[in-house]
């Protein structure tokens, strides 16, 4: 009889620790060391209480308790363990076997069992029985033990979970890092990619998975090695400087699945096993077009910027030291003439700084600021063709309003902008000369002012790149004349500004008409 005791408790014990390592939901193990308590000690009533991080103790799993007696059960029970530690072992018997009456008056007596991990208490488990023999040592031996493995459950759940939630957390990271994310495997055989990099390689995760690298990660053009070039020096081997584990930055124009180059940058870091066998390498892919986009053109505009403020103050320079000369003596006509020189050479200086100021100014603050007045189109026409005519001896310039032109409300300072930056163009890309007309037109709600020249034209699709800021037409003459591809991007952001827009009409060898249109009211 005894011995088929120990054999059962040594059943359950068994049972228990085999549901403990067999399956990690917390519950079912719970119900387990439960009914396993229950079944050793006869008992009727069976309940384990875990504590949450606040303290606070919640029924986790319960056996023979009515579900209308629950709610009482679990108020009684937390304010029992709450004071519990106040009671001697004499009251807390007494106020257990009081509780375990209230839910079932045929209960006759209790154990409970805190669950203890490593000196941290984790909850309770309770058995109350309908008859009252003293345990014995052995019994309580036992159930200690199931306490125990309950405890040993709870603590792995809670790891459990919480690796679990890392794993989410980290799995929501990767997925939805704005970066491309590539896992590779010791081979270099890709394991695993998210949404980012599937966008940016055009290789879908279950296309990409399984494949090689090299078959997958392919570059049009390599600023330095590659990852194999970086593998076969070593650079894994060594750790940086700060002790860290070394990673490898790649970068170059990558080959998109379907055959399109995007500029990337890739840095790969490798992860190791505890003895150092390279497990995992990690891949980050960041789409740098915007990047090296803006650095090309930094380089171009800073070029084109000192060639363009050069020219005119080396002119200026030359023509006032010819001025200066002590051995001449210039005859008034030659006087007017060089002044003149310098004269234009310096409004031209002060237009280049004037559309550079503006170009700057609307980057930082995304907007133009217009002091706005009645201005008159027809006027600033003609002042401006006064600015241009000593500057050009080929070119005929012209303008023709309607007399009854009506003012619009504009900013002065900037539509002269407009009509300067036209104007100079008209005559830049007309190096044969020819006429250019300045003509006005109005209807009811709008004014439109046309520029028209006669000279190189431009092609489709010139045309719709003239606008953007620093597009030059890739032209001979384009070359040779001097320019920011400023002028026509300021010319549009000023006339919009106005509530207006710009058009063009052009081809090739047949000159060019830029019209603006601006609201009358
Ligand atoms: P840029 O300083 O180069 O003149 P713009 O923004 O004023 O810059 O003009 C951009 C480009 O548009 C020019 O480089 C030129 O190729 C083209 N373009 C502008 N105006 C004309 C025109 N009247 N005829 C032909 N091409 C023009």
């Amino acid at each position: 009889m005894l011995l088929d005791y120990r054999l059962r408790q040594r059943d359950f014990l068994l049972e228990i620790s085999r549901a403990i390592t067999a399956q990690l939901d917390l519950s079912e193990v719970l119900r387990r060391v439960l009914q396993a308590s229950l079944a050793m000690l006869a008992g009727q009533i069976g309940v384990i209480l875990l504590r949450d991080a606040a303290g606070a103790y919640h029924i986790q799993a319960v056996v023979g308790v009515e579900a209308a007696k629950l709610e009482l059960l679990t108020t009684r029970i937390t304010d029992f363990l709450r004071r519990a530690a106040l009671l001697s072992a004499a009251e807390a018997e007494a106020q257990l076997a009081a509780i375990a009456a209230d839910i079932d008056p045929r209960m006759k007596q209790n154990f409970a069992l805190p669950l203890i991990f490593a000196g941290d208490s984790q909850g309770v488990l309770l058995v109350f029985r309908n008859y009252s023999i003293p345990a014995t040592p052995d019994d309580l031996l036992v159930l200690g033990s199931f306490a125990d493995q309950a405890a040993i459950a709870v603590h792995n759940a809670q790891l459990y979970e919480r690796i679990d939630h890392e794993r989410r957390r980290l799995s929501a990271i990767l997925q939805y890092s704005a970066d491309g994310v590539l896992i590779l495997d010791g081979d270099r055989r890709i394991t695993g990619v998210n949404a980012a990099f599937e966008r940016l390689s055009g290789w879908s995760a279950a296309d990409a998975i399984g494949r090689d690298h090299d078959a997958v990660i392919t570059f049009q053009r390599l600023e330095g090695g590659d990852l194999n070039a970086g593998l076969a020096a070593g650079v894994f081997d060594a750790l940086a400087a700060d002790g860290a584990v070394n990673t490898l930055y790649v970068e170059g124009d990558l080959m998109r699945r379907d055959g399109v180059p995007v500029s990337v940058g890739i840095r790969y870091a490798p992860l190791f096993t505890a003895d150092g066998g390279l497990t995992t390498i990690i891949a980050n892919l960041r789409d740098i077009t915007n990047f090296r986009q803006a650095q090309e053109m930094q380089n171009v505009f800073i070029s084109m910027i000192s060639h363009e403020l050069k020219t005119p103050v080396a002119i200026i320079k030359g023509n006032a030291a010819t001025l200066a000369r002590e051995d001449a003596d210039w005859d008034a006509a030659t006087v007017r003439a060089v002044a003149d020189v310098i004269e234009d050479e310096s409004d031209r200086l002060a237009m280049l700084i004037e559309n550079l100021l503006m170009t700057s100014k609307m980057q930082a603050q995304r907007r133009l600021d217009l002091m706005i007045e009645d201005v008159s189109l027809p006027l600033l026409a003609s002042r401006a063709i006064e600015r241009f005519a000593s500057q050009t001896q080929q070119h005929t310039l012209a303008h023709d309003f309607p007399p009854d032109f009506p003012v619009v409300p504009g900013d002065p300072q900037r539509l002269r902008q407009v009509f300067d930056n036209l104007i100079s163009n008209a005559i830049k890309y007309s190096p044969n000369g020819g006429v250019i007309r300045i003509d006005g037109a109005y209807d009811d709600h709008w004014v439109t002012v046309r520029v028209r020249d006669q000279g190189i034209g431009m092609s489709n699709s010139e045309r719709e790149h003239v606008f953007e800021r620093f597009y030059r037409a890739d032209s001979s003459l384009s070359r040779r004349t001097q320019g920011t591809g400023l002028g026509l991007y300021l010319t549009k952001a000023i006339v919009e500004a106005h509530g207006g827009w710009v058009e063009v009409d052009s081809a090739p060898g047949r000159g060019s008409t830029f019209a603006f249109t601006l609201p009358r009211g």
